[in-house]
């Protein structure tokens, strides 16, 4: 039995049929936690803000917040569950 595979955060929020009817699909990048190129604090700041609303009315947040928390630190970089989850898989001070 080989080494287990690492699956980047998105593509696992993509692969999980828990998360089928995410109201984020289509979405990417806008739940990225880290500035995209050229952003703006306060640009990310108000993205972000957008992104946990999508995410208060998203049909699988239950389930996408034990997905995150499944993943733990291979979570981060990305609002999950209306939760900013930052380099090391905990959710951020300046998010929450
Ligand atoms: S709760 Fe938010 S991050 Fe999770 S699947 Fe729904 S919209 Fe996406």
């Amino acid at each position: 039995m080989g080494k287990p595979m690492h699956i980047p955060a998105a593509v696992a929020r993509l692969a999980d049929p828990r998360l089928y009817g995410a109201a984020c699909s289509g979405m990417a990048p806008a739940f990225d936690v880290e500035p995209l190129d050229g952003e703006e604090q306060q640009e990310r700041a108000e993205r972000l803000a957008v992104a946990v609303k999508v995410c208060t009315g998203c049909p699988v947040r239950a389930a996408c917040g034990t997905v995150a928390e499944e993943l733990g630190r291979y979570a981060a970089g990305l609002v999950w569950s209306g939760t900013a989850r930052g380099v090391r898989g905990r959710p951020r001070k300046d998010m929450r």
